[in-house]
């Protein structure tokens, strides 16, 4: 059964005008390798860890500023709330359609909440605290090229044309403010586009970003703005000492225009500055140890690596799954061909890297869990290409082989096929990030020991979020 909204009663919660109070009690162990009688021994011991959670229950005007704003992603998901918002329904060849949020989190599934007369009962994600409402947002931010919105969204042939026409009035009059953008970092195939760009010098390109969120800010009346990298994917930055490894060497090879320092890390500089949240969707590694450090010192949240809308999720799933069943995947090979311009942007090597490492990563924590599996230092062939393939546009193959070895020196092989457009995976997630990034600036955390919070509440499907602490 299912069940729009409902109200705890505990002794553990308390509403009160202006927010939600509550303590939770964290069953977990604690592990001691301990000398007993001259041998060493693990030894478990359970443990309780207290939280206290407050929340302000006052939800925001909410505005969202994106990085790459006039790509697939950004159009897509722009158009995707403008159609939600206003109740458009359109024409495919099989039916009506109506706009929908399938493929959010927040907004499309549900949590069982107890029972009631041996029946299980549902209630919305959404319903759990109180959530801006997706309609609500108001969106702006930058992108390096000047088109406007309208037009972008024709170019990514990602929306059925009924829907493109029934939001063009909405669309065509938004052009995104200019980007930070350093062809040094990105494809070289990308600097066609590159036609709205902020000059000067790095420490006044951040600044150009303060000013514009603070303005963005005053001029549509928003109580709080997120921004969210989905714009391209760059390459790697070289982490070297002196540069970038501090809160001071960052600040001044800022100061001295130094140019190892990615686009990405300025943005969320001006935000980490701004204490505004940031979230990158792309697997770059933003997140230098200087701008950690100073993201932390100043309470101001930052997180992400990579959206990980659809065959990486699924192999963190799937690898989950057999791993978790004593079955030793020993071979993973993922091939992708896509034929959108993030797919053009991959086709160089530098910025393949980044996507190539991040989609690595993801079966590792799965293999160092299980020592019956593998040898110490033992690791499954793990390949993954990815081909620009212009013709198939945002409608993305990916196809997987999984091998495993099974019971008695058998073997078994998985494959997967999923076409897919790319942005309608992602911009769910997108609404997902920034409905979440700014729920947790609400939250206020009192714990006994550091655990992530949404690793409590969402598992595995965390995005990593840094966030704050009492
Ligand atoms: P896209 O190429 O269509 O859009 C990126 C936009 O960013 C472009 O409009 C470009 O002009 C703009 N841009 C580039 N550098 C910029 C800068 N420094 N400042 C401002 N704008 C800039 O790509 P997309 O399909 O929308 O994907 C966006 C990102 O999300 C990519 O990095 C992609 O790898 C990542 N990603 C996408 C998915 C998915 O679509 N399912 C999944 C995981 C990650």
């Amino acid at each position: 059964m299912f069940i729009e909204s409902f109200k705890v009663e505990s002794p553990n919660v308390k509403y009160t005008e202006n927010e939600i109070h509550s303590v939770y009690d964290y069953e977990t162990t604690e592990l001691v390798h301990e000398n007993r009688n001259g041998t060493y021994q693990w030894v478990v011991k359970p443990k309780t860890v207290k939280y206290e959670f407050r929340t302000d229950a006052h939800v925001p005007k909410l505005g969202v500023m994106l990085v790459g704003w006039g790509g697939n992603n950004g159009s897509t998901l722009t158009g995707g709330v403008i159609a939600n918002r206003e109740g458009i329904s359109w024409a495919t060849k099989d039916k009506v359609q109506p706009a929908n949020y399938f493929g959010s989190l927040t907004q499309a599934s549900t949590i069982r909440v107890g029972s009631y007369n041996g029946e299980e009962i549902y209630a919305p994600f959404k319903s759990l605290l109180p959530m801006v409402n997706p309609d609500d947002i108001v969106f702006g931010g930058w992108d390096i090229s000047d088109m406007n919105l309208a037009d972008a969204m024709a170019r990514a042939k990602v929306m059925d044309i009924d829907l493109q026409k029934q939001l063009r009035p909405y669309m065509e009059s938004i052009v995104p403010l200019p980007g930070i953008y350093d062809p040094d970092f990105i494809a070289a195939n990308q600097c066609s586009r590159a036609n709205n760009v902020i000059k000067g010098t790095k420490k006044e390109q951040v600044q150009q970003i303060i000013k514009d969120i603070r303005e963005f800010k005053e001029a549509n009346k928003v109580d709080k703005v997120v921004v969210l990298w989905t714009a391209n994917t760059e390459r790697y930055s070289n982490l070297i000492v002196g540069l970038n490894d501090t809160i001071e060497n960052l600040l001044a090879s800022l100061d001295r225009n130094e140019p190892e320092i990615s686009p990405s890390t300025l943005y969320a500089l001006a935000c980490v500055m701004e204490n505004v949240p940031f979230i990158n969707g792309s697997p770059q590694n933003t997140f230098v140890p200087g701008l950690i450090d100073l993201a932390i010192k100043r309470n101001s949240l930052i997180g992400g690596d990579d959206f990980k809308s659809g065959q990486t999720k699924m192999k963190s799933v799937l690898v989950d799954f057999l791993v978790g069943a004593g079955i030793k995947p020993t071979s993973i090979v993922s091939y992708n061909h896509l034929g959108n311009n993030d797919g053009m942007n991959l086709s160089a090597p530098q910025t393949f890297r980044s996507k190539e490492i991040s989609k690595s990563n993801v079966v590792d924590d799965m293999v160092a869990s299980n020592a019956i599996l593998y040898e110490p230092g033992e690791h499954p062939d793990h390949v993954v290409v990815i081909k620009y393939v212009p013709y198939v546009g945002d409608s993305k193959r990916a196809m997987d082989e999984y091998t495993s070895e099974i019971f008695m020196g058998g073997k078994s092989t998985i494959v997967l096929h999923n076409t897919c457009e790319d942005s309608l995976l992602a911009a769910p997630i997108i609404l997902d990030l920034v409905l979440l990034a700014e729920l947790s600036t609400r939250i206020q955390l009192k714990a006994e020991a550091e655990v992530c919070f949404f690793c409590i509440l969402m598992g595995p499907s965390c995005f990593g979020f840094y966030h704050h602490m009492e």
